[in-house]
This record gives C-alpha cells, sequence and structure tokens, in this order.
C-alpha cells in the first residue's frame, strides 16, 4: 500500500473568505511521485505535469491535484464530503500503485481539448437532451471532464457516426479506463 496515513485538512480558499464550498487536502507521510505516470496512464483527462511534479484531474464537479506529499480537491460542500472524497482518491491511488505492474506508465502531458474543438462536433441543435441550455455549455463541461459523451443522445444516432468518432477520438486521445472516468 503507497499510503498508509494522511492528515485531513477541510480549506476555505483563500481568496473566498466566507465561501461555502471548502478545499479538503490529505497530507501525506508518503512522497507519490512515482505513481503519477501510473495515474496518467489510468485517470481519462488527466493532466501530467512532470516538472512539477504533479496531476491534476476533473471528477465530477472536483479539480483534484496529486502533489508528492498532497492530494487536494476543490469544491466539497463540508467535512463529512472532505472526508469521502479524500478517502476514495486515496484508495484511487493505492489500487492504481497495486495494479501499476499490469499498467504501461504514461510519461507525457496531454493537452485537454478546447470547448470550441468540441463544440464543432457535436449536433449543435441545442436540443437540451443532455440537459444542458446549449451545445456549447455542453462542450465546455465535456472539455472540462465533468460530463461524458454519451450524454449527448443524438450524437449516438447513426446520423451523427462520423462526428461521434473524431469526438471520442478527441476527448479520448489520453489513454482511459473505466476507473478514471469522471461522473
Ligand atoms: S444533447 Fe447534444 S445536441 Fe442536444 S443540447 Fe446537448 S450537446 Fe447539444
Amino acid at each position: 500500500m503507497l499510503i498508509e496515513k494522511y492528515e485531513l485538512e477541510v480549506l476555505t480558499p483563500p481568496c473566498e473568505p466566507g465561501a461555502e464550498r471548502f478545499t479538503a487536502v490529505a497530507r501525506l507521510q508518503t512522497d507519490i511521485r512515482e505513481v503519477f505516470p501510473y495515474l496518467n496512464a489510468t485517470l481519462r483527462g488527466a493532466v501530467y505535469n512532470p516538472t512539477a511534479p504533479a496531476v491534476t484531474w476533473t471528477k465530477g464537479g472536483h479539480t483534484v491535484a496529486f502533489h508528492p506529499d498532497r492530494i487536494a480537491v476543490s469544491n466539497v460542500a463540508d467535512r463529512d464530503a472532505a472526508i469521502k472524497e479524500v478517502d476514495g482518491l486515496v484508495k484511487l491511488v493505492n489500487r492504481i500503485w497495486e495494479q501499476r505492474d499490469e499498467l504501461t506508465p504514461d510519461f507525457v502531458t496531454h493537452q485537454r481539448p478546447t470547448p470550441m474543438a468540441v463544440y464543432k462536433l457535436l449536433p449543435g441543435t441545442n436540443c437540451k437532451a443532455c440537459g444542458e441550455p446549449t451545445c456549447f455549455t455542453f462542450a465546455l463541461r465535456l472539455a472540462a471532464g465533468q460530463v461524458q459523451p454519451e450524454k449527448c443522445e443524438p450524437l449516438w444516432t447513426d446520423a451523427y457516426g462520423e462526428q461521434r468518432e473524431a469526438l471520442l477520438s478527441l476527448v479520448e486521445a489520453g489513454p482511459g479506463v473505466a476507473i478514471g472516468r469522471a461522473t
């Protein structure tokens, strides 16, 4: 097990005094930088910065930052949510570390697609079936890794087969498996 112990901190972002959302930080006793290429190989949409080193990742409505000595997750509602999110991330890191012999580490920094590049491949009908008011709003969220392409139902009809394939190639340019899918 890579991370056996950590201390949890729940912080108000310094730029938002009085904010109702918090940032949770797990302070680690073990340096976890060796797992970063495996996180990069596994978490869909992760961005690996080998210089820092760090890995950032969007999970649902949270931005997650993995640093050698800490894991930070933004936009948590309260201490209970912080405990749940951080515990899940620690388990995720440990699981990926334990699976490393079966994974190919990825040392490449994959850039996220731009919202405009995503938007150009959507049907563009603003039908709202995905729950977003416009296709561009959906594109913003998809580019940020906050929603999955499957939420755009029209895209999965025969009429948009080529666009769908192009979009999947774009958003899945980095490797990714189910373990890392944002919900
Ligand atoms: S379901 Fe697809 S086509 Fe409809 S608004 Fe959402 S992104 Fe646009």
